[in-house]
Formats: C-alpha cells, sequence, structure tokens
C-alpha cells in the first residue's frame, strides 16, 4: 500500500515553523504533526493551532528551543508539553508518553519513545494520525484514516474504559462528533458515554463549561446535543436543562441560517435552559461561566418578547448584541426582519439633555436632578429615541411635574 501523504496547506509554511521543527531532529523519527492539524488538512479543512509530538524529554525540548532563539514556554511541562512560541504563532509541543494511572481526572504518565504507545492513549482514532513534516507521509495505528473518510468517531479501545480514564472524553465525543460524525452513529459508544455520565460531576466545572460551550460554539451542535439530550449526558450537571431544549437549540439555529444573523454563545446556551433569570443566575454560578455571560443571561431574559418598538431599547439598556439575540431567541417569526432591520445601521444614542439645564429650567440641585434625569432617559426611550428638540419638550414636561409637586 503506498503511504497516505499529508496535503500541503497554509500552515505548514508559517514563519518559525520550520525551526521549531529543525531544533527537535532527532532519531527517533520525529518530530511529527499530530492532532487536529493532520486530522483537519486531510479534510482540506483550515488548521488553527498545530500540535507536534516529539520523542524529546521536555527539559530537552526547552534547552534545544532555547538554544535556536526560541521562546519556550513549559505551559504543561508535568505531562510533558512545551509551548514553542515563534513569529506570533504558538506550537505545543508535547513529548510521546503512555499513562501508567489515571482516575477519571487526569493521569500520571511516563514519557516513552514509541509512537503507537503514545497514540494508544489519545481519545478517537481520528485525532491520532501523525505526520512526518519532511515526507508528509501520514502515520495511522488505529485505522483513523478509513475513519476518517467515512465520517466515522471511534474511541480507541474500549469506550467504557477510556471514559472512565478521562470523563471528559464523553464531552468530547459529542464535540468531535458535531464537527466530523456524519456517518453512522456507535451505539455501543453512545451507550458507554451514557454510563459514563455520572463521573462528568468529578470533574471540574470550567472544563465541563469550557467543553460545553465550545460545542455550543459550533455551526451546527443541534443533532450532537439532541443525543446528549436523549442520553442523559446533562443530568448530572445541568437540571436547569429545558424540556424542550433540543427543539429551542434547533429553532434558533434554523433561524440563524434562515436570516444569516449568527448569533452569541450566551444565546445557543439560553436556548436549552428554563426560561428565568433564577435558572440562568444558578447555572452561571454552578458552571462558573464568566461574568459577561451571566450578565448576558440576564440582559437577553429581561428584554423579554421584544416588539418591533422595543428592540433598540433592549440595544440602549444592555448592547446590539443583546438586542440581536433577543430577537432570535424570543420574536415570533413574522416580526424578526423587521426587528433586524431597526438594529442594523442604528448607532446607540446618548440623552443629549444634562442636569445643567434642569436646574436652569429651575430644578433645586440635589438628588432630584438625577432622579429626573432618569424619568426624562425612560420617556425618550419608550418614545424610540427622539430627537433633542423633542428630548427637550420632555424634560420641560418633567422639571414642571416635579416643580408641581414640590409646591
Ligand atoms: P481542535 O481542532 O479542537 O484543537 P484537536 O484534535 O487538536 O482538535 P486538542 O484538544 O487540541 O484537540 O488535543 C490535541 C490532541 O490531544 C487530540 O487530537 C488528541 O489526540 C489528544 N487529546 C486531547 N485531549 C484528550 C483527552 N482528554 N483524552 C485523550 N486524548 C486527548
Ligand atoms: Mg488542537
Amino acid at each position: 500500500m503506498t503511504p497516505v501523504r499529508l496535503p500541503d496547506a497554509e500552515w505548514q509554511h508559517a514563519d518559525g515553523l520550520k525551526s521549531v521543527l529543525a531544533a527537535l531532529d532527532d532519531v527517533y523519527g520525529g518530530p511529527r504533526y499530530v492532532g487536529g492539524a493532520v486530522r483537519d488538512t486531510l479534510l482540506g479543512l483550515p488548521v488553527s493551532d498545530v500540535d507536534i509530538a516529539t520523542a524529546l524529554l521536555p527539559n530537552e525540548v526547552i534547552n534545544r528551543l532555547e538554544a535556536a532563539g526560541i521562546k519556550a514556554i513549559p505551559t504543561g511541562i508535568e505531562h510533558g508539553t512545551v509551548t514553542a512560541a515563534v513569529a506570533g504563532k504558538n506550537y505545543e509541543i508535547t513529548t510521546l508518553r503512555r499513562d501508567v494511572a489515571t482516575d477519571g481526572r487526569r493521569a500520571t504518565v511516563a514519557f516513552a519513545t514509541d509512537w503507537q504507545e503514545d497514540a494508544s492513549r489519545r481519545d478517537f482514532t481520528i485525532n491520532a494520525l501523525y505526520a512526518d513534516p519532511k515526507s508528509g507521509e501520514v502515520f495511522d495505528y488505529f485505522e483513523g484514516l478509513s475513519d476518517l473518510e467515512a465520517r466515522r468517531l471511534r474511541f480507541i479501545g474500549d469506550a467504557n474504559q477510556r471514559i472512565a480514564e478521562d470523563f471528559l472524553r464523553i464531552l468530547r465525543y459529542f464535540r468531535f462528533l458535531a464537527r466530523y460524525g456524519g456517518g453512522q452513529i456507535d451505539g455501543d459508544a453512545i451507550q458507554a458515554c451514557a454510563a459514563g455520565a455520572h463521573g462528568l460531576t468529578a470533574l471540574s466545572r470550567e472544563r465541563i463549561a469550557q467543553e460545553l460551550t465550545r460545542i455550543l460554539g459550533l455551526k451546527d451542535p443541534v443533532a450532537s446535543v439532541e443525543l446528549m439530550i436523549d442520553n442523559g449526558i446533562f443530568t448530572p450537571f445541568l437540571p436547569e436543562l429545558a424540556r424542550d431544549a433540543a427543539d429551542k437549540l434547533r429553532h434558533l439555529v434554523e433561524r440563524e441560517a434562515q436570516f444569516a444573523q449568527p448569533v452569541s454563545l450566551t444565546a445557543r446556551f439560553l436556548a436549552l435552559l428554563t426560561r428565568g433569570i433564577v435558572a440562568a443566575d444558578k447555572v452561571a454560578a454552578r458552571l462558573k461561566l464568566s461574568n459577561k455571560m451571566r450578565e448576558g443571561f440576564a440582559q437577553r431574559l429581561r428584554a423579554g418578547v421584544p416588539i418591533p418598538f422595543n428592540v433598540r431599547a433592549i440595544a440602549y439598556r444592555a448592547d446590539i448584541d443583546a438586542a440581536r439575540d433577543a430577537v432570535m431567541l424570543y420574536a415570533v417569526d413574522v416580526q424578526v426582519p423587521e426587528c433586524l432591520a431597526r438594529l442594523e445601521q442604528w448607532d446607540i444614542p446618548t440623552l443629549s439633555i444634562k442636569g445643567g439645564e434642569l436646574i436652569v429650567m429651575g430644578l433645586p440641585a440635589g438628588p432630584v436632578v438625577a432622579k429626573t434625569l432618569q424619568a426624562i432617559e425612560t420617556s425618550w426611550v419608550a418614545e424610540d429615541f427622539p430627537d433633542a428638540a423633542r428630548q427637550r419638550e420632555l424634560a420641560v414636561q418633567a422639571v414642571k411635574a416635579v416643580l408641581s409637586g414640590l409646591d
């Protein structure tokens, strides 16, 4: 059989990559590209990060990179990973390894010089493809090439065992399934994921959240998320999952395509949850989501059901993204185009009336000024942001009302 060769691709010509590879040249057949870079290049997809495997020990990697004038960062030195930073790019260089002990969360590793051994501790067959940078020869120890061709996602070895070693692989399974799994679904693997789902509670919340947001951020995560729901994958860490989460997510993703209007990750996430700020807050706290995401949940939920008239008010109170998301999530079909149009080419205005003007109109200095400004702002927003002349009228009215109340 003629060996398969890695097609040429732009990332292979990045400045600095050659010098990294030259620094790591050795007698063990390395360095080699591995993982996503090989997989995605074989599929003709763009590659954003390049992982490199080497038989050299981590300290040797650091010494050689530094001797070549390349910055070496010991990002995960205890499990053998050194990052080479060169010409604005990072390359993750990991020493060949063998897992000597696993507990479902992390592995204790021993370094190795055997490529097949290194391949066997990787998660899926399509993620265990290596390529020689010089010849382009692809090394495939677990039939990853034919799986890739058939769009088949397969655990290396026994799915139950591989999941028990590291429960994060359950979520990785559904992520890679959404990305590559157009082929037949492997019922045994799904079953192993379902059986191991309880183990997800052993993982840190941050790792769960990271994988989940990666899944939700994919172009079309719907089928994969639906499988996750059907197999109880969310149960251990997301009791706030809405009953109709799959339908809501599907509806949102279809809408995005229909209106060529992508939404934020925050919106994708919200589509899964039972409606309400209390539930969203609980999720944000449990999964330690960013404050931005947590506040983003609240902004969109507060927006309620937008009507064409208040969509700019949502943008004003939060931001344009929140308003757009609220439309995509909660507006009824016929209102979507008009709502989106009202947001397009519109800059969020500022109220032109200032406190000083209110005092000139007769308001006493003090807290009443700020309160009155707020009242004016509320009317101005409710009237859909009229111009300065109308703002002045609103101000005169508001000042009058306050002064008559003060009498
Ligand atoms: P991406 O395009 O998402 O970066 P990738 O395949 O490069 O895809 P990474 O998370 O960058 O994924 O990991 C690089 C490689 O390391 C994987 O291809 C896989 O071989 C291995 N790997 C990563 N995480 C695990 C894990 N939890 N269990 C086993 N192998 C893993
Ligand atoms: Mg990668």
